[in-house]
């Protein structure tokens, strides 16, 4: 009787397991359908992610940013890969005044602008139904616009702004993420209690993988 029993509790288990995996997979299903593409931070018609780089990049996941001094940085640098026109300039400031986009529809909660390092917004956005903070830096005010206030939504492929005089060096997108809410003094950065994510990974997963790929290997 007991092994009866025992059969019986473990049918029961395997029952309930299957049940789980089961709404797991109706909710990877439902998430499959609904969540939209996303487009890349920067990039348009006259200059597509073929014309961009990311310089700088994360390094909290293993991956150091040895070319330039071990320092610690969130995120990536996206910056211009082709020549000013009227200067002859190669990257460096050919880049200024590009808009940078929304990569989702999402909501933007934290805004903000020091001489420094210019103006910022982070928009949260949906992971596969996490949310994640998304922040962009070293932009200026997107024509026609007032700054965006907290609690606005955008869409997908929104001009977020454009990027801006770097006063510290050559201008470029800051863009990096988070898994928690940003806090005003994240703004300035190597904050431990931040839960950082990749966002060579994360625009990996939601854009064209090897678009992504093309913009690092740049930097190599
Ligand atoms: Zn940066």
């Amino acid at each position: 009787m007991t092994a009866k029993r025992d059969l019986q509790g473990a049918i029961g288990q395997f029952e309930n397991g299957m049940r789980l995996v089961g709404s797991a997979l109706m909710k990877l299903d439902a998430g499959e359908t609904t969540t939209q593409p996303w487009r890349l931070p920067v990039g348009n018609d006259e200059h597509p992610s073929s014309g961009w780089y990311v310089y700088t990049r994360h390094d909290l996941t293993g991956r150091r940013n040895s070319h330039i001094n071990n320092y610690a940085h969130t995120g990536i640098d996206l910056n211009g890969d082709w020549r000013n026109p009227e200067t002859g300039e190669f990257r460096g400031n050919v880049d200024i005044g590009q808009p940078v986009f929304a990569v989702a529809d999402g909501e933007i909660v934290s805004v903000g602008f020091s001489d420094r390092f210019r103006g910022g917004v982070v928009l949260k956005v949906d992971h596969f139904g996490v949310p994640l903070y998304v922040r962009y830096w070293h932009i200026g005010f997107p024509a026609g616009h007032n700054w965006f206030t907290v609690g606005e939504t955008v869409e997908v492929g929104q001009q977020l702004g454009a990027i801006d005089e770097y006063p510290n060096g050559y201008a470029h997108l800051h863009f990096d993420m988070a898994w928690q809410p940003f806090k005003a003094h994240w703004w300035f950065t190597k904050h431990k209690e931040i839960e950082w994510a990749n966002p060579v990974y994360i625009l990996k997963t939601h854009c064209q993988p090897l678009e992504v790929d093309a913009m690092v290997e740049k930097s190599n």
